[in-house]
Order: structure tokens, then sequence, then C-alpha cells
């Protein structure tokens, strides 16, 4: 696409190492792409992990570049924006009570029966993020290497995703990172989360571009490449680095 208005960017594997903290020439390259474009960032992650990750790693951001930043946790069922020096929570479409007990024990219950319960993990395997429960299978603080090795041609999420979706008509469950799988209520996911935003911001989604590692057909990224919204996919956030490297000097042309 020519000049896109909005860049939205997956998180983990497309910004930055699984759970990792943003490279310092990432922090450059969005602190730059923020004068001349709005930048979204939308992930399974909680808010928490968005200013651990990235946030807080920009360095020489002022507040009107601040405000073209669009945090879309936990696959866009949290929106935050930034006004008047904090973060705002503009919505929040959390799953019921009972969705969120169905959903937790489902998912242990086939982790179990696959033989995927892990016994030594770093942190608690389930999570109730509010808006999504979330399987890490080797625990929340796991370190990147130990993940890579655990699923390593993904057919592990796969049959878990699988067999735990059946269990669960009502709920959307996908594949996230390299070790977690993601529960939402049904119809909220990246897709959801690009449509509140074009919504939102007024910005059509034939005027974003979307850059995600997992827009395969199992992938958490999927739906948005789904939804029509161009993709740019990458395997690393070393791509996303090279393709940031050539795509902000054009947009500087037109938008000096
Ligand atoms: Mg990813």
């Amino acid at each position: 696409m020519q000049n896109p208005r909005l860049v939205a960017f997956d998180l983990d594997d497309t910004l930055a190492p699984s759970k990792s903290p943003i490279d310092p020439r990432m922090a450059a390259l969005l602190v730059r792409l923020l004068d001349v474009a709005e930048v979204c960032v939308i992930s399974g992650g909680q808010f928490a992990q968005f200013t651990m990750q990235v946030v807080d790693n920009l360095a020489d951001v002022d507040e009107s570049a601040l405000a073209r930043l669009h945090l879309m946790p936990t696959c866009g069922t949290q929106y935050y924006r930034h006004s008047a020096g904090e973060w705002q929570q503009v919505y929040a479409e959390n799953l019921t009570d009972d969705q969120k007990w169905r959903a937790l024990a489902a998912v242990e219950a086939i982790a179990r029966e696959l033989g995927y319960w892990e016994s030594e993990t770093w942190g608690p395997i389930l999570e109730d993020r509010g808006s999504q429960i979330t399987f890490s299978a080797l625990g929340q603080a796991a370190p990147v290497a130990a993940k890579t090795q655990w699923d390593t041609d993904g057919a592990k999420k796969t049959a878990l995703r699988e067999s735990v979706q059946a269990l669960l008509p009502d709920l959307e469950v996908r594949s996230g990172g390299s070790t977690s799988v993601d529960i939402t209520r049904r119809g909220i996911d990246k897709a959801y989360g690009m449509n509140r935003l074009a919504e939102l911001t007024g910005i059509p989604l034939d005027e974003m571009l979307f850059v995600g590692d997992r827009l395969d057909e199992n992938g958490n990224d999927y739906p948005v490449k789904a939804l029509g919204v161009d993709c740019v996919a990458v395997e690393n956030w070393n791509d996303t680095a090279a393709f940031l490297d050539e795509l902000i000097p054009t947009l500087a042309i037109v938008r000096p």
C-alpha cells in the first residue's frame, strides 16, 4: 500500500522477541514512525506487557507523539489512548464469570489429556486477563529459549486449540505466542480490534497497514488478513525493522 495513515503491529515476534522489551533500534524506528503516521500495537498480551515491552522503552517521545499511539491489549478486547499525561482505557470487552470458569476448565482438561500440562513451569500456566483467558504451556515468565523449543512446528498449539474450541463453541480459541492459546468472547479477535480502531479513529481499514508474524491460517494475526487489511508478514523484529527502514522515508516525503 502507498502511504498508510496508520500502521498496526503485532507485538511478540513482530516488534520484540516473545515477552521481551523492544530493541533500542526498534524503539527509535517507532518514535520516527509516530512522526509520520498513527501507530497501533495489537497483541494477546496484557496492558502491563505493552508498557514493559514497548512504551517504557520509547526514548524522547513527546505528548503529541504518544497521542498517536493506540494500544490494543488482549487481541483488541481492550483499547488505551494517551491523553492528559496518562494512559486511559477507552473500552474493555470482558468475559462473564461463567465464560471464564468454562474456559479455564476446558483448557486445563484438554492440556492434561494431551500431555501438555507441564509440571515444571515459570509462573502460572493459566491467566485470567479479564477479557481473555490465556494458557501458557511453560508459564507466563518462561524464557524465550525454552518456549521456542516447546512446540517447534506448532502442532501442539493446533491440537490444543482445536480440542478446546470443540468444548467451547460460544467462545473464540486462538493460538497466540510460541506456547500460548488465547480464549476470548466469540467474534472478538484482532479483526474485531481493527474494526473498532477504524470506527473510533475515523481512519478507514484501507488506509491501514498491519505487520505480524502469525498471518498463517492458524495464527492469531490471521483475522486481520481475512478482514482484507493490507498485511506485511514478518518472521521476527529484525524483518519488521528492515521494513520500517524503507517505509518511514517514503511517509516522511508525503508528510514532512
Ligand atoms: Mg506474534
